[in-house]
């Protein structure tokens, strides 16, 4: 599955972790409300070649065990941070369709019960075409889902073959139906680009499978050769050729022109939508909101603190289920400063709506336009940034180099050069 915004990769933890407690209360700010929940599920059926997020295969039979300790840390959070009430809730993973539909109601009714659903307006769950079926789709509606994520990624047996996905391309098509027969309207499709062996042929025939399904939302990244993975193995090995560079960047072309001729629009750097289907839960994320991660190897993010849960199902479980239980945070960072309103702006200029100067400043007080300064002027010319006195905004074509233009975002509040404007 492609990545996710509450879902930072993190290396994996071999020593006994040290727990850090949550931050403290007195650090809160009022204003910084939690708008989105997200909770991770840590099964799999199999684990995709290309895959370092953190979950297992063949062990779906500690679904209870989970359940149990989720239950638990999601109560000690409501007890810590009061009860959230969200507009949006993400179940991620993993697979969380890989649980049973009685432990998939059971997921959901933890996370009912430890939120306020008054605000509510959004409800997604990630789901393997070839584990959603009726009885799962009945208990997601039941519960309130109206939104769901499927990863397609291809429509070409090779290149799932090479992904090492476990679904057939025929079981996507049946899954979308399943859903939009329970009930649940809100459909977006997961693709990946540049797949070893993938050409503009085989592209053009996962968008033509994938705009036939008319869904709301089509999610497109690049393949990402992530450490310490089987994909990233078998390339320093030479048993596979990545794309070249000029292809993967026609591809990525070739993805924009044609869902946008189909009245998609591309509102963040690898997300396309019909107008009104954005994702807000990502949305929330990339414009800098407060979250609460639940799950093994989940993020939260509060007035400036980052944390992160432990990425390892039996620390997460030995943490909750001690007798004196620990919530299982293994990362915490505290943001402040220009370091903290940097995050904002490289998050901000992910999205197609850019960095508005006013609002910028009315949230964070700092002048960004003098700070970027120098990011403008390195970029001036190259047809890359769409740079007014009221907004600075990536355009099409920064898309090949966005990591590069946000690593100088970044620097340029680091660096108190950057306030020389
Ligand atoms: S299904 Fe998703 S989370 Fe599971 S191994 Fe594959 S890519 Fe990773």
């Amino acid at each position: 599955m492609p990545p996710h915004p509450l879902n930072i990769r993190t290396p994996r933890v071999n020593l006994a972790p040290r727990f850090f407690p949550p931050p403290p209360r007195r650090e809160l700010e009022s204003s910084g409300a939690v708008d989105a929940v997200y909770v991770h599920v840590p099964f799999c059926t199999t684990k995709c070649h290309y895959c370092d997020f953190y979950s297992l295969a063949g062990h779906r039979h500690e679904a209870a065990a989970y359940l149990h300790v989720l239950r638990r840390e999601a109560r000690m959070q409501r007890e810590y941070f009061g009860a959230p009430a969200p507009e949006t809730i993400f179940v991620g993973g993993g697979t969380p369709t890989l649980l049973s539909p009685a432990h998939l109601a059971s997921l959901l009714e933890i996370l009912l019960d430890a939120v306020d659903t008054s605000r509510l307006s959004e409800f997604t769950v990630e789901a393997n075409p070839n584990t959603f079926d009726r009885p799962r789709a009945r208990a997601l509606r039941a519960a309130g889902v109206n939104r769901i994520s499927f990863g397609a990624q291809s429509f070409v047996p090779a290149e799932l073959q090479m992904l090492q996905r476990d679904h057939h391309p025929s079981s996507v098509p049946a899954a979308v139906d399943t859903a939009r027969a329970a009930g649940i309207a809100r459909i977006n499709v997961d693709l990946i680009f540049g797949i070893p062996g993938q050409t503009p042929a085989t592209l053009d025939l996962s968008l033509r499978r994938t705009l036939a399904l008319e869904p709301e939302h089509v999610s497109c990244y690049n393949l990402v050769y992530e450490p310490n993975t089987p994909l990233t193995a078998a390339r320093f090995r030479g048993r596979i050729q990545p794309v070249p560079e000029a292809l993967e960047l026609a591809l990525f072309e070739q993805v924009r022109n044609r869902l946008c001729e189909q009245g998609y629009y591309r509102y963040e750097i690898s997300n396309y939508a019909r107008p009104g289907g954005e994702c807000r839960h990502n949305i929330h994320c990339w414009r800098g909101g407060a979250y609460l991660g639940w799950g093994p190897s989940a993020a939260s993010h509060h007035s400036g603190f980052r944390w992160k849960n432990v990425a390892s199902l039996a620390r997460y479980r030995d943490a909750l289920a001690a007798p004196a239980p620990r919530l299982p945070i293994v990362q915490m960072e505290r943001l402040t400063g220009l370091a903290r309103w940097g995050e904002l702006a490289m998050l901000q200029l992910r999205l197609r709506e850019g960095l508005d100067y006013a609002r910028f400043a009315e949230k964070t007080g700092v002048d960004a336009w003098k700070i970027l300064a120098p990011v403008r002027r390195k970029y001036e010319g190259l047809g890359v940034l769409a740079d007014t006195p009221q907004s600075l905004v990536l355009t099409d074509a920064a898309v090949a180099v966005s990591d590069t233009i946000l690593a100088d975002v970044l620097a340029a509040f680091y660096n108190p050069v950057g306030r020389a404007g």
